[in-house]
């Protein structure tokens, strides 16, 4: 069997601080580098934050079949490699992707055992808001990011997903999120070593 977790959520859903509050406190999860064309921003390493590739390469790829699933999103193309996959979804270890609609939809056909979460932005106000300092950040195409964003959020909303987090509060958020990770990890059996803290 393999233990994969899957969460989706547009960019400014707070997607990525969630997933890096749960990593701290469970020592079972792994987390999967997808392969991506896009540029790599400050701060980012290469096959720690994505394996960093050309379009030439990603395109050679995905000939080979050896991606899991793949989507191209806000013009980039991303990927998860079977290898990524194979490797850290066995035993004790849970493996969280952090994958758009599409590529959700992949993993759920191919692993119908996966867990699928996806995180939703308070309101489309808000999202802009959080969007536009983004932009300013990281040097995003807002526009682009919003249009993604809106179209994710109707799937969000479709029901494919096992649950679906409002995030208009990180704590309370937070909390969900955890206490639904807690339930994926006792229905496949992982004991944690780390024992959790209060939250
Ligand atoms: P970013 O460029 O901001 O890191 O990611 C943009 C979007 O691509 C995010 O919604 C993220 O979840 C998605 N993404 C990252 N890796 C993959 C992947 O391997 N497959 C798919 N389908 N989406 C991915």
């Amino acid at each position: 069997m393999n233990n994969i977790f899957v969460i989706s959520g547009p960019s400014g859903s707070g997607k990525s601080t969630l997933i890096k509050m749960l990593t701290k406190e469970h020592d079972c999860i792994l987390f999967s580098v997808s392969h991506t064309t896009r540029e790599k921003r400050e701060g980012e390493i290469d096959s720690e934050d994505y394996y960093f590739i050309s379009r030439e390469s990603f395109r050679d790829m995905i000939e080979k079949e050896l991606f899991a699933e793949w989507a191209e999103v806000h013009d980039e193309l991303y990927g998860t490699s079977i290898n990524e996959i194979e490797t850290k979804s066995a035993g004790d270890s849970i493996l969280i992707l952090d994958i758009d609609v599409q590529g959700a939809k992949i993993i759920k056909d191919k692993f119908p055992d996966s867990l699928h979460v996806f995180i939703m932005p308070p309101g489309l106000v808000e999202l802009k808001k959080r969007l536009l300092k983004r932009e300013k950040e990281l040097n995003n195409d807002f526009r682009k990011r919003l249009v993604t964003a809106e179209e994710e959020i109707k799937i969000g909303e479709s029901g494919f997903y096992d649950y679906k987090i409002t995030n208009d509060n990180i704590d309370k958020s937070y909390n969900r999120f955890k206490n639904i990770f807690r339930k994926y990890m006792r229905s496949v059996t992982i004991p944690d070593k780390k024992p959790p803290k209060e939250h």
